[in-house]
């Protein structure tokens, strides 16, 4: 299995440790042929990227396509859904800018209002020692993201079920019927074979990703090429595999 893209990968405009141009550099010397810059939204707390940056990334890789011509840059992003109605914390007008758009669930943001914030950061933190939650929390994030792509044109979904519970069976149904791919994420190990099997059960496809903070992980997609053998997937299954 050869893999040509890695779509998401982080630089120093969140809290990665490298320029846009070292992720595309390291890209390049792994033999990739194209590579995403996939920021996070602004509402992730402490780290994420405010929009005037996204303006500004944009522009680098507009000049960095001038100096990289064996490469494609991607400009993408990594945004947060923010309400159970599935706002997302990038405006439309951004996104449409973009090359492809990728939608994580986290946690530790700000949610739309104080109600979202409660249901995303305080619920996902509480079902952690409060076991009676999950099926409430479970169906509430499953339901966030699905309403999110009912309302915007998302290219994959980030790691599904990394610290926030999600029913696969029924995200991925609602992904295949979207065109939507879900992420292996190789920089977690929350990803299980199992929770591939269960989603490609309803024929939705899956891109792997590094989720690379450092500009040496991008495209180190060891673990997700991995996960997704042992699951039986070919690469007819995977949107960057050749
Ligand atoms: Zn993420
Ligand atoms: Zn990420």
């Amino acid at each position: 299995m050869k893999l040509f893209a890695d779509f998401h990968t982080h630089t120093k405009y969140s809290h990665g440790k490298g320029t846009v141009k070292e992720n595309v550099y390291s890209a390049l010397k792994k033999g990739l042929k194209a590579v995403g810059i996939s920021e996070h939204g602004p509402n992730n707390i402490g780290v994420g990227t405010n929009l005037k940056d996204f303006e500004r990334i944009k522009k680098e890789i507009e000049q960095l396509k001038k100096e990289f011509k064996e490469i494609d840059i991607l400009f993408g992003c990594e945004a947060n859904v923010i309400s159970l109605e599935g706002d997302l914390d990038i405006p439309e007008e951004i996104l449409e800018q973009m090359d492809y758009v990728m939608v994580g669930l986290h946690p530790q943001i700000w949610g739309k209002s104080i109600k979202d914030t409660y249901h995303i950061l305080i619920e996902n933190y509480l079902v952690k020692t409060i076991n009676t939650y999950l099926q409430k929390v479970m169906k509430q994030n499953t339901q966030a993201l699905i309403n999110a792509m009912e309302r915007y044109k998302i290219d994959i979904i980030t790691h599904p079920g990394l610290h926030m519970p999600i029913d696969t069976g029924i995200l991925a149904k609602k992904a295949a019927e979207k065109g939507t791919a879900l992420e292996i994420n190789a920089g977690h190990d929350h990803t299980t074979v199992e929770y591939i099997r269960i989603a490609k059960r309803q024929g939705v496809k899956f891109a792997l990703g590094s989720d690379a903070h450092e500009p040496e992980r991008v495209g180190e997609l060891s673990r997700a090429i991995k996960l997704a053998k042992e699951a039986g997937l070919t690469k007819t299954d995977i949107i960057n595999a050749l």
